[in-house]
Order: C-alpha cells, then structure tokens, then sequence
C-alpha cells in the first residue's frame, strides 16, 4: 500500500520556483531532487504521502522572510515543518508546494536562570531545552513522548502535552513569546518576556495553528526549578473500569499527580518484553501515578494516593524506590507507541479527550468497537488530563484493514464527542481528523475558524486544507454517516 508516491507538479512550475527560492536564500538550501524530497513525503502519519515539488531549509530569520515573501509573489503554497513526527499528517506536502523546514535552525539564543526563561529557534528538540537548563537546576515541563526528536517550532504549532502537563500544562502555558513570520514576509511578535502583554492574546490563538498562520522563527520559553524529589506509584487493577475510576477518584480527592497514566493490558505486555520496565503483564490495567516536590510533599502525596488506589480496588501497588526504578517505570510508558510495531506490522495512534468521569464508559465502548471492526486496540493514556491515545493495530498489507482502521478511529473520537469531549488532546487535526471537526463544530463555529484563517493568510497559501473542514466536505461526511435510514448529524449541511 505504501507504493512511492509520484511527483505531480510542472516541471516549469517548479523551476520558476527552485529559480526564485535560489535568488534569495543559498543554492543548498533549496532542495528538488527526488532523492532529496522524499525524505519530506510524509509525517509520523506515514499512511498519507505526498511528495513536495519544493523542500527549502532556512537557517535564519532572513531567510524566511525572503522565503515567504518570494512564495507569496508566485502564489506558491507553503508546508512547514519541524522535525517531522506529528500524528495528524499537519507537515503532509502538497503536490505543487513548497515544504518549509526550520529544523536547522536550531541555536538556544539565551538561558536566563534569573527570570527562569530560555530563547530558543524554532528547530531546537524539545528535550535539548531541559538539557541546556540542568546546569542551573532547571527544566522545560511539556514533555511530548516524542521529546528526544521532535521541535520547539512543532510543539507550539501543535500545542502538544507531555506526561507532566497535568501538573505543569500545556506548551500554551509554558510560552511567553513566540516570533513568526506571515505569508506576506512581516516578522510579528506575540506575547512578551512578562506574564501578560497589552492587547488581544493572540499567542494564544497563534499557539496550536497548525502552521496555518505563521512560521515560527523564535521561542521565549518558561523554565521550571527541577523538583527536589519525584516517585512513582506502579498500581494494577483487575478491571479496566476500576482503574478508569481510580484515575477520577485521584483527582475527587484533591490531588494533582505530577502525572498519572494509564495503560491496559495489551499495552503492558506490548511494552514489557521491549524496555523490561517491571510491569504488572497480568493487570487488566495499570496506573503511573506520580508525585514530585519536597521530600516531604512527596512523602504524604504518595500516601494519600496510595490510599486512594487502594480504595479504588487496585490489587497490587509498587512504589519506586530510586530515581533509576521512577525512570524505568517511565520508560515503558514513554516507548509505548514504537513498542506497537513489536506486534503489530502498522498502528493508528488515536488522541481524543473524555471528561475524566467518562474513562471506564469510553473503554468499554471501544472494547466493543474492537469485535466490530474485528481489529485489536492497545490503549494508552494521559489518564489524568482525559488524553486517550488508542493504538488501532492492523496489516496494512491485508485488504481493507487501514480503511477498518479508519473507521474504527472516526467512531472512537466521535464517542469522545458524544461523551462530552473532544476531537483532539495533543496531536492536533492535520489531515487525518479533518472530518471529525465537523462532527465537534457547527457551521458558524467552522466559519468563525476560516475568518480567523483569511486575517493571517488571506489567499490560504499556508498549510491550506489542514485542521479546518469546508462546508462541502463536511456535507459529503454527513452523507457517509446515513445509517439504518437515519442521518446520524442532522444539523451538517447538505447539498
Ligand atoms: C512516538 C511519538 C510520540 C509522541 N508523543 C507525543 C506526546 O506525548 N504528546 C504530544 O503532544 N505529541 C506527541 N507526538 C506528536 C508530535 O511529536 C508532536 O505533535 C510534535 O509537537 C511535533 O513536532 P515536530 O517538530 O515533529 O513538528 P512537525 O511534525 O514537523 O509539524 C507539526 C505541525 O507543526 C507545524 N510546524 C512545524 N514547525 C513549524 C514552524 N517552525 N512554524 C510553524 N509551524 C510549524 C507543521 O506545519 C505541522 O502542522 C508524538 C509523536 C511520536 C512519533
């Protein structure tokens, strides 16, 4: 099925371009060979492909201004990219456009210890943050599983989350500043050094665009102090319900867990035989509880929520010990999804977020989806946020399992939907929950997303036909959705 994709652009088209880009930024920047492209053809969403007629990489400002503005005079279209594994197919090419890279632009510009920031460009790792920040006893909080290759620049375009944003937040609430240059070649800056800056708050609205607004040229991130202590809680349920509702009765009791996962047992024993992480492999589910701060924060947290799983009907609880056990714990959780190829030949990583209360309900109905589907579903979580990532398994090798696979996904976030949730928790919409937005969002609610849309990028040269549905398109999903005679979103526009 992952036959290489063909170029399909002019070849008059894309010299005029490569010819334009060569003028304004240094010949090796500019890449048009398929040898060189291809690597861009996808994103960590490697079932859409779509090779580039244009890949160009700045390694300053400048040059991106240039960039912008020269696509812009050729009306070209624009696809930015990172580092390349977001999960929604948000840096998937266009046919005809030009891919944007700002992973060589990765210098930390400034480590302040004394207002606890750092200023960074935008192709620096997410984890390379944490590591320059050691040596003064600071660190990044939003810790994306991805953190070891994935960048700064993603992260704000895709305002992703972490195991400790339960706590800590979201990148929106660790990103004081962000640079950006507009499709029309004007540098904007966003936000300011302080908590607060005057006018509307549009970092806000620019922090989770998808890189549908801007190119993010520089980041001024928060720092936090690295916690005196941290130790996690290893508890097994026999029953996923029961863990579900332990994860609600944590946060009932007043406590917010440096992080708290939750993983069932097929993910356990995906992971086991892979990072050797100690996990209980005949728990039906088992929960990451932690808790960091003080020795003595830690102390009587540890004890409360050990009590609290406890009562919850859990049937075995571990506490690390040792730093090294706490990492090790983590370790499983962390390579819970490259762990899936261990059993699987293909995965599709869903991110849906359910109101707490809601986990048991929505477990339950996806086990039932399973035997609809005939497909095998591991789930792993950010149970403390809401944050569902189930991992669909299928052979994308065998007839129709990637479409199952599909449907399985739609139905899972629509169940999110259903339940009061939403589409999405960290991995953005991208191409692949295009669809589901119609199912989230009214016509007027979409509109209001397109108005915003046409301030930044009037003539949608900008990852255009990303994250936001057009009326048609939402009118062919609701057309999917006739069943047994009935519509099942009345309210979508039809034809
Ligand atoms: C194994 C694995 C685990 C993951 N775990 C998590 C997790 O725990 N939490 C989480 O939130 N995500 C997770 N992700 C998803 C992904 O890592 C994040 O979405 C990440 O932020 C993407 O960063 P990137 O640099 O790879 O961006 P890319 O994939 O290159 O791009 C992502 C989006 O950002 C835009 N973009 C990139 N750079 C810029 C820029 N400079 N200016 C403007 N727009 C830009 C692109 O157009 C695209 O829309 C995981 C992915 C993998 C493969």
């Amino acid at each position: 099925m992952n036959a290489p994709v063909q170029p399909s652009f002019a070849p008059a088209r894309q010299r005029e371009v490569v010819d334009a880009l060569r003028r304004v930024v240094p010949a090796h920047c500019v890449l048009c060979d398929e040898e060189d492209t291809r690597p861009y053809e996808c994103d960590g969403l490697a079932a859409y492909r779509q090779l580039p007629m244009v890949v160009v990489l700045p390694e300053n400002e400048a040059q991106v201004v240039a960039i912008m503005k020269t696509c812009h005079a050729l009306q070209v279209q624009i696809v930015p990219r990172g580092a390349g594994t977001g999960l929604s197919g948000g840096a998937t090419p266009i046919a005809d456009g030009v891919v944007v890279s700002t992973a060589k632009f990765n210098q930390i510009l400034q480590m302040d210890k004394y207002s606890r920031t750092a200023v960074v460009q935008p192709g620096v790792r997410n984890l390379a943050i944490s590591e320059a920040a050691a040596p003064h006893g600071l660190y990044y909080a939003p810790d994306p599983s991805s953190q070891i290759a994935c960048s700064i620049g993603g992260n704000v375009a895709e305002n992703s989350g972490g195991v400790h944003c339960l706590k800590y937040g979201l990148t929106v609430h660790n990103v004081l500043r962000v640079r950006m240059v507009t499709i029309e070649g004007e540098v904007v800056e966003l936000g300011s050094g302080a908590l607060d800056a005057p006018g509307l708050d549009l970092l806000a609205v620019f922090i989770g665009s998808e890189g549908m607004l801007g190119v993010v040229t520089e980041v001024t991130v928060k720092l936090v102090p690295k916690p005196q202590a941290a130790r996690v809680i290893m508890a097994s349920f026999d029953d996923v319900v029961k863990g579900g509702n332990a994860v609600a009765n944590v946060i009932a009791a007043g406590i917010i867990p440096a992080g708290l996962e939750m993983m069932d047992k097929t993910s356990s024993r995906m992971v086991e035989p892979f990072v050797k992480a100690g996990y209980d492999i005949d728990a039906e589910a088992i929960l990451l509880c932690e808790s960091d701060g003080t020795v003595e924060e830690v102390e009587e947290e540890i004890g409360r929520m050990t009590d609290v799983l406890n009562a919850s009907g859990a049937t075995a609880i571990a506490c690390s010990q040792s730093e090294a056990e706490r990492l090790r714990f983590w370790s499983g959780r962390k390579n819970a999804f490259p762990a899936a190829g261990r059993i699987s030949p293909d995965y599709y990583c869903m991110d849906g977020t359910i109101p707490r209360k809601k986990l048991a309900q929505v477990l339950l109905g996806i086990a039932e989806m399973e035997k609809k589907y005939g497909l095998r579903c591991a789930n792993v979580f950010h149970a403390g946020d809401g944050n569902l990532h189930p991992l669909i398994l299928f052979d994308a090798n065998i007839a129709d399992e990637f479409h199952r696979a599909e449907l399985f996904g739609a139905e899972i976030l629509e169940l999110c939907v259903e339940v009061g949730g939403t589409i999405t928790g960290e991995h953005g919409v991208g191409i692949e929950k295009i669809n589901s937005m119609c199912v989230q969002f009214s016509p007027a609610e979409r509109e209001t997303f397109f108005k915003l849309k046409r301030a930044f990028d009037p003539a949608f040269l900008l990852n255009p036909d990303k994250a936001i549905p057009t009326l048609h398109r939402c009118a062919e999903y609701g057309k999917m959705h006739v069943q047994r005679g009935q519509l099942r979103f009345p309210d979508l526009p039809r034809f």
